[in-house]
């Protein structure tokens, strides 16, 4: 994989607009906290946000937002003392903070708030396929920012100056470059005016408030396997959803592969399989994966046999490392794996708190901050990995969703490809942020955590959004329904 980090230009004094567009609010965030946060969602690492004009007011807004940003990737910040001598000084001010090993860096204007992260991500595929020295979006075959520089054109980059952006290097280079063409223009549209910014702000909110979901529909017909959620979408905690049954004969019925996957590692997959037994239907335990069973596949991955390990967590973390060979032990252990307790001690803080001191790599099952009980959110793992990371001061790796490795456990399970595999799930942040990396079809239920009204405010938009497993099947089957017909008219001519 190419290693490609991003830089957020931020620093000018937006002259035109008459207050630091930085600062303008979106979504409850700073704009260029909003920018950086699109750039960390793409997996650009790290992101380097430029600042100048009023730089303490502006980066503070984005360490506030930065706890949440944090998690998905490292941001730094850079300050250009010298921002006044236009683009390039900043750009260079980028540049230097690059890592040396990165293969490329996507330079990112801090007043494009409509940029996603599929198009950052559609920058990097197109620089991993091609190996094109220079890639950018373009409208009308006119190149636009956010643009991508592979590390052969750092020496020209550094060699600009005043006001001169890539574009002169794009034109010297064309043999080199490679254009993805725009069909949504406000993709690439910044803020340059308050009617632009008034304009933007509408179109997002209308974006929004229209997922593709019922009516434009996005298609299932090539999807061959898929990554199940459980909770909120097969049950709530001992009650089962309508549409359990219906949803495993359909994908019995069709012939579709899947894998049941939660980020919760505290139960084993035998007990799952249990648990379909008493509503009815019969899973066996090697279809579900926990997030206990993708960190012990991850660890075993990434260190030998007989590694020494410190587990705190319930029976499925503790015997899916030991299946995997790893010695659970409070000493000298090379990794501190954390999944959720609900016999947590002070104690058990403690002794992971001091082996992480001591320099044991610090690993979470899952994020999830809360577990939803009936009276209200109970303390997650999500609250033991923070406590953790307040003493030692040293961030988790985390394998649970939103990161890959679980899902990727799951289709390597399956033999299955991102290109035909789709998760469904119930909790945006987790389940359809985490199949969105992966570049899978995600598809939101929304009988769990989600509402339509949380669509609306959201940030993430799944590709499709159903009330229940119900809805999904319906229309899934209707689809293949009419995808067969075509076809055998197809053969008919
Ligand atoms: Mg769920």
């Amino acid at each position: 994989m190419k290693h490609i980090a991003a830089v957020v230009l931020a620093a000018g004094a937006s002259r035109r607009f008459g207050q630091p567009k930085q600062l303008l609010d979106w979504d409850g965030k700073s704009l260029v906290a909003h920018i950086t946060d699109v750039a960390l969602s793409a997996d650009l690492s790290p992101v380097i946000v430029v600042l100048g004009h009023r730089a303490g007011e502006i980066s503070q807004s984005v360490t506030t937002a930065l706890p949440a940003q944090a998690r998905r990737g490292p941001v730094r910040l850079a300050v250009n003392w010298g921002w006044e001598q236009g683009l390039s000084s900043s750009m260079k001010a980028g540049l230097a903070a690059v890592p040396a090993d990165a293969d490329a860096v996507i330079f990112v204007q801090g007043d494009q708030p409509l940029i996603t992260t599929d198009l950052l991500r559609a920058l990097c595929s197109r620089f991993a396929e091609t190996g094109a020295g220079i890639v950018y979006p373009a409208v009308a075959g006119e190149p636009r920012p956010p643009v991508l520089f592979a590390r052969r054109f750092f020496p020209e980059l550094a060699a600009l100056t005043g006001d001169q952006g890539g574009r002169a290097i794009i034109s010297d280079h064309l043999d080199q470059a490679s254009a993805i063409e725009l069909d949504v223009l406000d993709t690439v549209a910044d803020v340059d005016t308050p009617a632009d910014y008034e304009r933007l702000l509408a179109r997002a909110a209308d974006a929004r408030g229209r997922p593709r979901g019922p009516g434009s529909l996005a298609d299932l017909t090539h999807v061959r396997h898929l990554i199940v959620d459980m909770d909120g979408v097969l049950w709530h905690s001992n009650t089962p959803l309508p549409g359990l049954h219906g949803l495993f004969s359909f994908l019995r019925e069709e012939g579709l592969g899947f894998m049941l996957a939660t980020n919760n590692s505290s139960m084993m997959p035998q007990q799952y399989s249990d648990k379909l037994a008493r509503f009815g239907v019969d899973i066996p335990p090697e279809r579900v994966l926990t997030s206990a069973q993708a960190t012990a596949a991850y660890l075993s991955g990434v260190s030998p046999l007989g590694t020494r390990v410190y587990a705190i967590g319930r029976d499925g973390i503790r015997s899916a490392l030991e299946d995997k060979g790893f010695v659970l032990t409070e000493e000298q252990a090379e990794y501190v794996v954390v999944g959720w307790d609900r016999e947590l001690t002070w104690k058990k803080l403690c002794t992971a708190a001091l082996l992480i001191h001591g320099g044991a790599r610090f690993v979470g099952t899952n994020p999830d901050n809360s577990y939803p009980t009936e009276e209200g959110p109970a303390p997650g793992n999500g609250a033991q990995l923070a406590a953790l990371e307040a003493t030692t001061g040293i961030a988790p790796t985390i394998v649970g969703k939103p990161e890959p490795w679980l899902y990727a456990e799951a289709m390597r399970r399956m033999g299955a490809s991102p290109e035909t595999t789709a998760t469904v799930g119930d909790r945006l942040e987790t389940d359809i942020a985490g199949g969105k990396r992966v570049g899978l079809t995600t598809i939101l239920v929304l009988s769990g955590i989600a509402t339509r009204r949380d669509l609306t405010h959201a940030a993430i938009s799944p590709d499709l959004v159903f009330e229940d497993s119900r809805d999904l099947v319906r229309v899934w089957r209707e689809q293949l329904r009419r995808h067969g017909q075509e076809q055998s008219s197809r053969h008919a001519v």
